[in-house]
């Protein structure tokens, strides 16, 4: 009887546990990207972003440049939703004015905006494809070194007329430098001269994670390869819209876009974890 009364106590906690021990691991920051720990959840949702959820609860969850302050993260397991509100706090952006972009780069005419609309559908489309390899568990490197010369989240100003906040980050490097993946994946973007992106390379890296690498002068790699980190995937270029050679490296999650230098972090977000 005592065993009993023991054991039932035991499977309460343990049932309490599972329904109350959401954490968040990382920055709770605008730009930034957490991963996240729910045992027993099978869907975690952020306003219109659902994060993919393995069978040990954790996903991934990335809070864009313009996030409220006081989003609310639902959690749901098979029984019920229960309903978090977030803390973020603010994101620092500058301004970037960039001049001598050519004329149609910055206005383009009706049929460089049927180009758009394909870039804005194949890029969407490679950056929904859904897959539970946990690649990104081995954590991030820079695909290029050299000087940053576009941060995450500016507003950009462009030949004086103000255009959509960065949505990546622009290393400058001089042509033909070689670009490094990230980190493991599958390449589910290796497209030609697109109209922003010129010759770009999205990379799959697990749970709704996926990171791009734009304007390359020549591509290594094509769609359905499965890459390992530090593998060449390409060089530096300037095709598409870009005023000289750079890469720009963004990243998004479910959908969300956020600062790739968050990822750099990822392997350490265990250290700063807060539960909800
Ligand atoms: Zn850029």
């Amino acid at each position: 009887m005592k065993n009993k009364s023991i054991c039932l106590i035991f499977s309460f906690l343990l049932l309490t546990a599972n329904t109350n021990a959401a954490e968040l691991c990382g920055q709770a920051k605008q730009g930034e990207i957490v991963v996240g720990l729910a045992p027993g959840a099978t869907e975690a949702s952020l306003g219109s972003s659902t994060s993919l959820v393995d069978q040990d609860g954790v996903f991934l969850l990335a809070f864009g440049r313009d996030e409220q302050k006081s989003p609310i993260l639902s959690i749901r397991d098979n029984k019920q939703q229960t309903n978090y509100t977030l803390d973020i706090s603010e994101g620092a952006w500058d301004i970037q004015n960039i001049k001598g972009i050519p004329p149609r780069k910055v206005n383009p005419s009706d049929s460089d905006l049927r180009d758009i609309e394909f870039e804005q559908k194949v890029v969407r489309a490679a950056q929904e494809t859904k897959n539970m390899t946990p690649f990104w568990k081995r954590g991030f490197i820079m695909p290029v070194e050299g000087r940053i010369s576009g941060e995450f989240g500016g507003q950009r100003i462009m030949n004086g007329v103000k255009k959509n906040p960065h949505a990546g980050m622009d290393i400058a490097a001089k042509a033909g430098t070689e670009i490094k993946a990230s980190s493991d994946g599958v390449v589910t973007l290796a497209q030609p001269d697109l109209f922003y992106s010129g010759n770009v390379i999205i990379i799959d890296h697990g749970y709704g994670l996926h990171t791009i690498y734009a304007h390359m002068q020549e591509m290594k790699v094509k769609r359905g390869d499965i890459v390992k980190q530090g593998d060449i995937i390409g060089l530096v270029g300037q095709t598409g819209r870009a005023t000289g050679p750079h890469l720009h490296w963004g990243a998004s999650a479910n959908g969300t876009k956020f600062n790739p230098t968050s990822l750099l972090n990822i392997n350490t977000a265990n250290k700063f974890c807060f539960t909800l």
